[in-house]
């Protein structure tokens, strides 16, 4: 059984937004040195806004048929700007591709939808546009056809949530994200994160967290997205948001944040050396 001091500690975390799944993990909370986050949706409302779109006049209903059967955040901005009804019979073939973007067919024409990597494996050159934001290339019928810019903005709680980690001991904040280097190193560096890895598919996620565990001292990754259960489930300790989560986020972490603020991680750790104190 598990010693009361440590009741009472999961009780206050519970009280204060953290959701811990064992005493075991309370007690861990207190040698974390390195947090690693997801960033969208994580750092991130992740809640895209259409910022831009550059090319011909029904470039934007390609993009909202390509994405209409996708669940991503980013899929989700460019069918709310178009707005318009969608006749599914025009879409055909739907792939997603992780970390990619979308194949389709949309009346009888090959669209394909993604990031800068997706345009280079396909052989199609693309022109960036100027706007700071996450692209989103198209192509009709193998031609490069245009691109839409969506952006994403950084969550009220997340810089003080940053700031006060840094003051209850974690040594390094690290970032992962299959967004551009452009977008990522903006963001890592108006939160203060110490270390960004970006442009990774969901296995390199794995692999990144894979070589912290290997350093001194224990790993807690923060994320939100099914990409990221296994991710989740790697680490020392998996903390999802509970609000914006997937299920299978939520079931393969460790802590849940209820209020999706990573401000509570610092409550967390807080109570994680008092409960150590009492069993002492
Ligand atoms: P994150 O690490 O931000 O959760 P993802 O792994 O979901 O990122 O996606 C990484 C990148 O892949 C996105 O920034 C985007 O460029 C591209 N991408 C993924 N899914 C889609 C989609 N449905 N439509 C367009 N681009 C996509
Ligand atoms: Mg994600």
């Amino acid at each position: 059984s598990i010693p009361l001091g440590l009741y009472a500690g999961l009780g206050k975390a519970s009280k204060m937004g953290a959701l811990i799944k064992g005493g075991n993990y309370l007690e861990l909370l207190k040698d974390v040195d390195t947090v690693v986050f997801d960033k969208t949706g994580t750092l991130t409302q992740g809640q895209f806004d259409v910022v831009e779109v550059n090319g011909q006049d029904d470039l934007l209903m390609y993009g909202a048929y390509g994405e209409f059967y996708s669940n991503h955040p980013i899929a989700k901005s460019i069918v709310a700007k178009y707005g318009q009804s969608i006749d599914e019979n025009q879409i055909d073939d739907f792939k997603e591709i992780a970390g990619k973007g979308i194949d389709v067919k949309i009346q009888g024409k090959h669209v394909c939808l993604g990031n800068e990597s997706f345009f280079e494996d396909m052989n199609i050159q693309v022109k960036e546009p100027k706007t700071v934001g996450t692209i989103v290339y198209v192509a009709i019928d193998g031609q490069f056809a245009g691109s839409i810019v969506v952006a994403d903005q950084i969550k009220e709680s997340t810089m003080k949530g940053i700031q006060l980690l840094k003051e209850v001991g974690i040594k390094n904040t690290v970032m992962l994200t299959g967004d551009h280097h452009r977008v990522a190193n903006d963001v890592a560096q108006k939160l203060g994160i110490d270390t960004v890895y970006s442009e990774l598919l969901p296995q390199d996620k794995v692999q990144q967290v894979e070589k912290l565990l290997k350093q001194d001292g224990y790993v807690a990754f923060v994320g939100d997205g099914i990409n990221d259960a296994p991710v989740l489930a790697r680490a020392d300790i998996g903390i999802a948001m509970g609000g914006v989560g997937s299920d299978a986020a939520i079931e393969a972490a460790d802590v849940v944040l209820m209020q999706d603020n990573i401000e509570t991680i610092k409550d967390a750790i807080i109570i994680s050396h008092k409960t150590n104190k009492v069993l002492k």
